[in-house]
């Protein structure tokens, strides 16, 4: 249980250098990978089972990598939004959101009200 806003910026740096962190180690292995398959490309012909496996982990990877990218910017964006002195305000109606939800997602910018507004309605995201 938290009792004020700023006890929430430790976390969300901690989370934001996690999160850099991991993209990274994603970005690293992407790279390793793609400079194997330069290689097998020239040799082998017969690798068409491990071509699908290797497809569905290379898919697999982007949508983790999209994942993480997409968390990151929004703790860039809430960190972002410490420094400005607008954390914990809603982005779309301005009202304060709620300790208990930013406890459970600090990097969120909108109140659960909005939040479901823009599930019902999804425009921008
Ligand atoms: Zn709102």
């Amino acid at each position: 249980m938290i009792l004020s806003k700023d006890e929430l910026h430790a976390p969300l740096l901690a989370e934001c250098d996690r999160l850099r962190d991991e993209l990274a180690h994603l970005e690293e292995q992407d790279a390793e990978i793609a400079a194997g398959d330069v290689s097998e490309h020239t040799g082998y012909g017969n690798h068409l089972a491990d071509d699908a496996t290797e497809t569905f982990e290379h898919e697999k990877r982007i949508s983790l990598r999209k994942t993480v990218e997409r968390r990151l910017r929004a703790v860039e964006e809430a960190l972002g939004r410490f420094e400005r002195g607008e954390y914990g305000l809603c982005e779309r109606c301005g009202t304060e959101i709620d300790l208990a939800r930013l406890e459970a997602i600090p990097y969120t910018s909108l109140c659960l009200r909005c939040q479901r507004i823009a599930e019902m309605a999804p425009r921008r995201r």
